[in-house]
Parts: C-alpha cells; sequence; structure tokens
C-alpha cells in the first residue's frame, strides 16, 4: 500500500501489516453547518481506515475539532462558546449522518488547553518560541527545515498570513506565526497560561494533540490542501523543532470545486453536509466523492451529481440482478493499494457482477446499504398512510386512486399481514 506524500513529493509506502498505522486528520473550525467540502477530509479520512483494516492494519484515526478560533469570536460575539458547542454536535450529526461511523477520537483544542501549554513551555526553553506582550511566537528563523512541505523558502512568500495584522510588530520576523495569543476584550473565553491569561493559536492545537494520542512519531498526516500553508507547515516547524519524528506521511485532499452555472449562482457556494445528504441521499453523496481521486480537485454540480445518482441506481440495478459469481478481489486491491484510486474502485465495483463481491467492497466506502431494499421517499409512505386510512374507512375508490398515484412515482404497495410494504417498481 502506498500513498502520495505532500512532504517527500512521491508516493510513500506503508509498513507492512498489522503496522500500526496512526492517522491525525484536520478537521473544521466550528461556527456554522460544515460546507459540503468540509466533508472531503472527513469521507477520505474513514474510507482509509476501512480499508487498512480490511488490509489487517491496525488503524487509529483522529480527526480534531477547532472550537476556539478568531472566526468562531467573529461569528458570535460574547457567546462563541455556546456556538462552537452547538456547531461541533451539527459537525458530529452531519458527519454521522454519512453512515460511516466515527473516528477513533475526536478532539477538541478546548479540552487540550493544559497540553497546549506544555507544549509552548518546551520550545521556549529550547530557544524555538518566545513570549511578546501577552503573546507567544514561535522563531520560524530557529528552524532551519522551515518551509519544507510547501516549498515556501523566500521570506515574502512565507509571511503567515492567518496572523491578525495588529500583533505584527510583536514579531521578531514576519515569519513568526503565533503559538498563545493574549486576551483581548470581547473575547468569552481565555485560559491562565505563564504568559497571563490568553487562548491557544490554532497550528499548536494540532502537534499538541496529534502528538498526546498519537505519539512523537506517527504513520499518516491529512487535511485538505489548502492546509498545505501556513498551517501543517507550522505544525511540522512546531513537532520537529522539538526533535519530534511527527507525520512521515502527508496526505493533502484536493479542493471541492462549485461548477456549473446553477450551482455557483443559486446556491452561492454554500452547500452545506446537511443540505447535500437532504437532497440527494447520503449515498448518493458517498458515490459522488469516489468519483474522484482523493488528492486531486472534485467538481460539485447538479450535473456531478445527477451523475452519481445514475450511478447509485445502476448499482442497485446491478444487485437487483446479480451475474455469475466471479471477478476477483485482486483487483479492487490494485486500485486502492496504489494510491487510493477510488474511480478505479468504482470502475472494477461496476464491473463484478458477483453479488457478494460488490456488496463486500460497496460496505467498505458506506454503500453496503445498496443490496438491501431501498426505502420510499417520505411522500410515496404519506401516500401509503393515507391510501391505509381509506382502507379503513372503505373509501375503496380513494384507496385505489392513492396506488395509482403511489404507481406514478414508481413504486408498488402490497398488502401484507403486517401492513404495508414499498417496493420499487422494476
Ligand atoms: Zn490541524
Amino acid at each position: 500500500m502506498r500513498l502520495y506524500s505532500t512532504l517527500q513529493r512521491t508516493k510513500i509506502d506503508l509498513p507492512d501489516p498489522p503496522g500500526p498505522i496512526r492517522m491525525y486528520f484536520c478537521g473544521p473550525t466550528v461556527y456554522a453547518r460544515a460546507h459540503i467540502g468540509n466533508a472531503r477530509p472527513f469521507v477520505v479520512g474513514m474510507w482509509l481506515r476501512a480499508w487498512l483494516r480490511e488490509r489487517g492494519y491496525d488503524v487509529t484515526l483522529v480527526h480534531n475539532i477547532t472550537d476556539v478560533n478568531d472566526k468562531i469570536y467573529d461569528a458570535a460575539p460574547g457567546a462563541s462558546a455556546e456556538l462552537a458547542e452547538r456547531a461541533s454536535q451539527w459537525y458530529l450529526e452531519d458527519t454521522g449522518d454519512l453512515g460511516l461511523g466515527m473516528p477513533d477520537e475526536v478532539p477538541k483544542a478546548t479540552e487540550h488547553v493544559p497540553g497546549i501549554v506544555h507544549f509552548i513551555e518546551e520550545l521556549i526553553e529550547r530557544g524555538h518560541a518566545y513570549p511578546a506582550g501577552g503573546d507567544v511566537y514561535f522563531s520560524v528563523s530557529s528552524f532551519p527545515d522551515y518551509g519544507a512541505l510547501s516549498g515556501r523558502v523566500d521570506e515574502n512568500a512565507a509571511r503567515n498570513p492567518s496572523e491578525e495584522e495588529e500583533q505584527s510588530e510583536l514579531k521578531r520576523d514576519p515569519r513568526d506565526f503565533a503559538l498563545w495569543k493574549a486576551h483581548k476584550e470581547g473575547e468569552d473565553t481565555s485560559w491562565e497560561s505563564p504568559w497571563g491569561r490568553g487562548r491557544p493559536g490554532w497550528h499548536i492545537e494540532c502537534s499538541a494533540m496529534a502528538e498526546e494520542l498519537l505519539g512523537e512519531r506517527f504513520e499518516i498526516h491529512g487535511g485538505g490542501i489548502d492546509l498545505v500553508f501556513p498551517h501543517h507547515e507550522n505544525e511540522l516547524a512546531q513537532s520537529r523543532a522539538l526533535g519530534h519524528d511527527f507525520a512521515q506521511i502527508w496526505t493533502h485532499n484536493g479542493m471541492l470545486r462549485f461548477t456549473g452555472e446553477k450551482m455557483s449562482k443559486s446556491l452561492g457556494n454554500t452547500v452545506t453536509i446537511r443540505e447535500a445528504i437532504d437532497r440527494w441521499g447520503r449515498e448518493t453523496v458517498l458515490l459522488f466523492f469516489m468519483t474522484a481521486q482523493w488528492s486531486k480537485p472534485i467538481d460539485f454540480s447538479e450535473e456531478t451529481m445527477a451523475q452519481a445518482a445514475a450511478q447509485v441506481e445502476t448499482i442497485r440495478n446491478k444487485l437487483r440482478y446479480p451475474g455469475e459469481p466471479g471477478g476477483d478481489w485482486a483487483e479492487l486491491v490494485a486500485a486502492l493499494d496504489d494510491d487510493f484510486n477510488t474511480p478505479d474502485a468504482l470502475a472494477v465495483i461496476h464491473r463484478w457482477r458477483d453479488r457478494d463481491l460488490v456488496v463486500r467492497a460497496l460496505d467498505l466506502f458506506g454503500l453496503g446499504s445498496l443490496a438491501g431494499e431501498e426505502s420510499a421517499p417520505a411522500e410515496v409512505v404519506e401516500l401509503a398512510e393515507r391510501r391505509e386510512q381509506a382502507r379503513e374507512l372503505r373509501d375503496w375508490d380513494e384507496a385505489d386512486r392513492l396506488r395509482d398515484e403511489i404507481d406514478e412515482h414508481g413504486w408498488e404497495i402490497r398488502d401484507e399481514a403486517s401492513g404495508f410494504r414499498l417496493v420499487r417498481k422494476q
């Protein structure tokens, strides 16, 4: 099994099973319902865990939630903690509804402040960080390998754009970035520290939590390609400055792009995970993510979602009328062991006619449900319930009319001893 790593700029072989394979995938900053693009690192992480387990690895996946951040303060002045709590719940519900299970650990920054403070103290002791006016900054010039991940080594290119401008005069070098930020008026959360009350910077939370939960050296670090700089460059610097090996393989998923006129105009690039599941169903959303290799961009549009829905239907039909046993699991292994190529895996699944093999593969991607009976949409269930009532009232004409209406929706109602059953018409 091998995966493309941003750090080495090539595919890197994983150790032999059982590993262990310890993975840390950066999660969202929580201040609103998460955007459909935020689902991609979650989905890739969960699929990779499922596949590695299938291949006999002992896998642990950590996926953090950033619940203290300027974006959250800005979104809910004076009540950021409540918003972060609520939005964390939304994220867990919405990703949970994708039906892939949950990561092994979902740590929140605010629950790991003592470990973060300890990490910063060590960086100061070793001369890699300095306190200034209640803040603490990482000293980029103290770490000669800075820039190895992103390739940004030029001073101007390596300025940290995510840092607040008003703090810049406290920095010794414009490339330096905040590890700890002094409490500011209006911020409703803060913690005690050796440098006064304040709160952790964004980058340090991931170094501290990854090492606390996975150890100083672990196998895979994931997240969106937009996090390479400065977030992941800074994580790597913080940890390696202390002599820790940190992550070996750096996997960065491509961005989700809104394309197609209708999608970009009417929805304004703000489709949430929740809205996508409600509109297309979780199976179509998952199949859509399979259509692009994880490191490549993926285009989200009315057309690509319709194509994904059509593929879901094709697979459902295949499972209704399976063919002769045959096909070879090794084909799927070849696709996924070489940089986890899900479009190739999908092509293999489409080719196979053996029901057992297809279901075994679909299960890895949370799509095993395609083999089960499809549940009817709410409006069809409602028609069926109204028909039941009509029958109880012996209004046979109305009952027949409702049966026809259900039929027009593409469903057949079957009366059974225990009530009715809805079956999609073939
Ligand atoms: Zn992170």
